[in-house]
């Protein structure tokens, strides 16, 4: 049993859009997912109290320090999950094993990319030739939500 998420959220992990806003981009995202050969599980829209990490899945496999350059096994990242109690952060400053440093856990390298938001639109199990959004939905998307969009490929 594995599911797909496309998932979209603002480039500011704090910056959340206004209710109408949020259901219009929601509901120009499932247009994509709208013709004959293609299909989507589900289309929602989230708003998150705290910055909430928004994971890839098994898709991203390792974390690199922006700071030091060293690798950070993906380990570390559950760890920090855990010890935080939730997926959601008052603030996303980390200490880092590698050197020390405190890194905010939106700078780090991750090899796919994951995100932080208090935001996003997610399709569940979309299906289309083109998957993933291109340069220009991604931009309509962010005009329709009023903030650049970041897009995360999901995969569990
Ligand atoms: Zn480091």
């Amino acid at each position: 049993m594995s599911d797909s998420y496309i998932r979209l959220i603002p480039t500011n992990p704090g910056w959340q859009p206004a209710h109408g806003a949020a259901a219009a981009a929601a509901a120009y995202v499932a247009s994509f997912f709208s013709g004959p050969d293609d299909g989507v599980e589900k289309v929602e829209y989230k708003f998150y109290d705290r910055m909430t990490l928004i994971d890839a899945g098994e898709n991203t496999s390792q974390i690199t320090c922006s700071r030091c350059g060293r690798d950070i096994g993906l380990d570390w990242l559950g760890d920090v999950v855990r010890a935080n109690g939730s997926l959601s952060f008052d603030h996303l400053d980390v200490t880092v094993p590698c050197c020390g440093g405190v890194v905010p856990l939106n700078s780090l390298h991750y090899d796919w990319p994951i995100g932080f938001a208090r935001f996003e639109v997610s399709a569940m199990n979309p299906t289309r030739s083109q998957y993933e959004l291109d340069a220009e939905e991604l931009a309509k998307t962010a005009d329709l939500l009023g903030h650049p969009v970041a897009q995360i490929l999901t995969h569990y």
